[in-house]
C-alpha cells in the first residue's frame, strides 16, 4: 500500500475534521501518500481528488463540518457509478480508502471493497446509530449542543409556566434524545426504541399540574414523530405546549474534547487496518477499546440500546 484516499460522506458531524487530520498524519507518519477526495462519493466519481500533505490538515481539529465537504450521491448506489469510482481510484493510484460517514456510506465502502479497493469505515454521525461501536464521532458534541438548548428553554419554561416539546435529531435512533433528556432533566422522553402511551403521558402532566408543577420539558426523538404532531395530539388531550425544533444546530459547532480524541483514535486505527491490508472493516469503540468489525456484522446487528438508561430516566423524572 503506497497511497490511500480519504472522504467524508452522508450527513456531516463535528469531529469529522479531526478524523481526517488523524488519517492524513498517521498515513504520512508511516510513509504513505494521501489523496483527499472532495464531496464524498460524487467527488470520487467526478475525480475531485487532490493530494493532502501534513500542513493541509493543520488548524482543522477544532472545526465543525468537514474540510473535504460531504454529499449524497445516488449514482454511486448503482453499478455504473461504482465502476466509475473504481476507475478514478485506479487512475489516481489509490490503493485503499478511508470512508468517514454513517451506515449508508459504509454500504458504499463495502461495495468498493468487493470491487477490489480495500476500504475502512469510520463512524461519523451525530445519531450514534451504528452497530459495533459504543459511540460515533459527533454524538458527544451534538449532545452538548442539545443540553445547552434544553437549559435555555427551561429558563423560559419556568418563567412563563409553560410546557415545552423539544424535537431532537437521531433519525431512527433515540440515543441523542435519551442522553439529552437524562442530562437535561426532562420530565418525559419519547424515543423509537420504547413504546409510548400518550394518554398516560397526558395524565402524568395533568397530575403534575394539579400538584403545582406548571412547566415541564418533553423530549421527542424525530424518529417517533415531529414536535408539531405531538403538540397537536397533546392539545386534543387538554395539554397546551410550545414546540422547539432544534434542527441543524445539532450538527454544527466545534467538536468536544471527547469527539476529537475519539476521531483521532479511530482515524489512526483506520490507517493501521489499511497498512495491514485489512479492508472491509468498520472501526468502532467498545468498552473503551478501539476495535474493528466486518461491514457485514455492522449491517446485521442493530445498534445497541441502553434499556437501563431509559429506565433510570423514568425513575428520575417522577
Ligand atoms: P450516511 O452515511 O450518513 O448513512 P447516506 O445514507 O445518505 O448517509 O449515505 C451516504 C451515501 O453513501 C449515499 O449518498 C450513497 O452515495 C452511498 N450509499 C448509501 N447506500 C448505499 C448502498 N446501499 N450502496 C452503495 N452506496 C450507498
Amino acid at each position: 500500500m503506497k497511497k490511500i484516499g480519504v472522504l467524508t460522506s452522508g450527513g456531516d458531524s463535528p469531529g469529522m475534521n479531526a478524523a481526517i487530520r488523524a488519517v492524513v498524519r498517521k498515513a504520512i507518519y508511516h510513509g504513505l501518500e494521501v489523496a483527499g477526495i472532495f464531496h464524498g462519493y460524487q467527488g470520487l466519481i467526478d475525480g475531485n481528488i487532490k493530494p493532502l500533505e501534513r500542513g493541509d490538515v493543520g488548524d482543522i481539529i477544532q472545526r465543525g463540518g468537514t474540510m473535504l465537504y460531504s454529499a449524497r450521491c445516488l449514482e454511486f448506489k448503482e453499478e455504473a457509478g461504482q465502476l466509475k469510482a473504481i476507475e478514478q481510484l485506479r487512475a489516481h493510484e489509490i490503493d485503499g480508502l478511508v470512508v468517514i460517514g454513517g451506515d449508508g456510506s459504509y454500504r458504499g465502502a463495502k461495495a468498493l471493497t468487493k470491487r477490489g479497493i480495500p476500504c475502512v469505515g469510520v463512524p461519523g454521525t451525530i445519531d450514534n446509530d451504528i452497530a459495533g461501536t459504543d459511540y460515533t464521532i459527533g454524538f458527544d458534541t451534538a449532545l452538548n449542543t442539545v443540553i445547552e438548548a434544553i437549559d435555555k428553554i427551561r429558563d423560559t419554561a419556568t418563567s412563563h409556566d409553560r410546557s415545552f416539546i423539544i424535537e431532537v435529531m437521531g433519525r431512527d435512533a433515540g440515543d441523542l434524545a435519551l442522553w439529552a433528556g437524562l442530562a437535561g432533566g426532562a420530565e418525559t422522553i419519547l424515543i423509537p426504541e420504547e413504546p409510548h402511551d400518550l394518554e398516560d403521558m397526558a395524565e402524568r402532566l395533568k397530575r403534575g399540574r394539579d400538584r403545582g408543577k406548571k412547566h415541564s420539558i418533553i423530549i421527542v426523538a424525530e424518529g417517533v414523530m415531529s414536535g408539531q404532531d405531538l403538540q397537536v395530539k397533546l392539545l386534543e388531550m387538554g395539554i397546551e405546549t410550545r414546540v422547539s425544533v432544534l434542527g441543524h444546530i445539532q450538527r454544527g459547532g466545534s467538536p468536544t474534547a471527547r469527539d476529537r480524541v475519539l476521531a483521532s483514535q479511530m482515524g489512526a486505527k483506520a490507517v493501521e487496518l489499511l497498512l495491514q491490508n485489512n479492508g472491509g472493516k468498520a472501526v468502532g469503540m467498545r468498552n473503551h477499546e478501539i476495535v474493528a468489525h466486518d461491514f457485514e456484522e455492522v449491517f446485521e446487528e442493530s445498534p445497541e440500546f441502553d434499556n437501563e438508561m431509559y429506565k433510570l430516566s423514568k425513575e428520575l423524572s417522577i
